[in-house]
């Protein structure tokens, strides 16, 4: 596995893979990996011939009172297990070479950022679709891998491409859970036993809700109560919860189309995120 830890070796790296005419597949993430990230990594080598991915905590996603400084880093277990699964280049820029100190162009998406988590982390997603777009620029990639976990994310991503005809085939893939169904995440590791056994009420408030669906429900507003309620029951505090149409995230009073009940609560002050596709 290669190491790039500047641009210009990842971009010299690329050209060469390129010059053999191999696929290239790409996983961005912010690291501290988990099984999460390495589904992607297996998602990516199926469809590529080389595998490249790249940890970067990107400032410009956090807001001034999140957990930038405090976000869980562990660069010697993260190679270790990007080599163990196969990847052949690791990215891994530093902060300065990313972002010059007078950096002024931003990738802003207007319409599905404005609700869930862009109503709650106002600027959130213009970091996510900057350093994307930059990302994307240096590794230029066939096929890039995003987590059905953060599906707002992937949406924009989607979107993002489309609209600005970025060269890259975006491929989401389902979402990786614990045994006991609490959604693989790097902010898990905050979680105290007591939270993070409050915090299986996502995942299950989610089950419940496919399963009344399952059984007719078709009311949003009655999913997303019962959900809400279950969370102020295992002593979580609500940020959203939220019934939206799967293609443009728009609220939906009835589930008539396909659907996305949205989650994000917080446990302690860990805030998690979960979700779970409706009809
Ligand atoms: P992060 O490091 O949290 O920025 O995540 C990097 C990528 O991994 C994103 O595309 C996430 O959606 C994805 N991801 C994170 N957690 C999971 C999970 N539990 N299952 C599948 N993908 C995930």
């Amino acid at each position: 596995m290669i190491i790039c830890r500047s641009i210009d070796a990842m971009r010299s790296q690329v050209r060469a893979w390129r010059r053999e005419g191999l696929r290239i597949g790409f996983v961005p993430t912010m690291g501290f990996l988990h099984d999460g990230h390495l589904s992607l990594v297996d998602a990516a080598a199926r469809r590529a011939d080389r595998v490249v991915l790249s940890i970067f905590v990107n400032p410009t996603q956090f807001g001034p009172n999140e957990d930038f400084e405090a976000y869980p880093r562990d660069a010697a277990r993260d190679e270790a297990l990007c080599r163990a699964r196969g990847v052949q280049a690791l990215f891994y820029p530093e902060r300065a070479a990313m972002y010059a100190a007078d950096h002024s162009t931003w990738v802003v998406e207007e319409a599905l950022t404005t609700g869930l988590c862009g109503r709650s982390r106002p600027g959130h997603f213009r970091g996510v679709t900057t350093v994307v777009t930059k990302l994307f620029n240096i590794v230029q990639p066939d096929v890039a891998v995003f987590g059905r976990k953060d599906a707002q994310q992937a949406l924009v991503i989607e979107r993002m491409v489309r609209d600005l005809d970025i060269p890259v085939e975006v491929v989401v893939a389902p979402i990786c859970r614990e045994a006991d169904g609490l959604a693989l995440s790097s902010r898990n590791v905050y979680l105290s036993p007591d939270e993070r056994r409050r915090a299986l009420c996502l995942s299950q408030g989610l089950r419940a809700a496919e399963a009344r669906v399952a059984a007719g429900e078709r009311r949003a507003a009655v999913l997303c109560a019962d959900l809400a309620a279950a969370i102020q029951a295992a002593g979580g505090r609500v940020d959203y919860v939220e019934c939206v149409s799967r293609r443009t995230l728009a609220t939906l009073s009835t589930l008539d189309e396909p659907a996305l009940l949205a989650v994000a609560a917080f446990f302690g002050r860990t805030r998690l995120i979960d979700n779970a596709y409706l009809g």
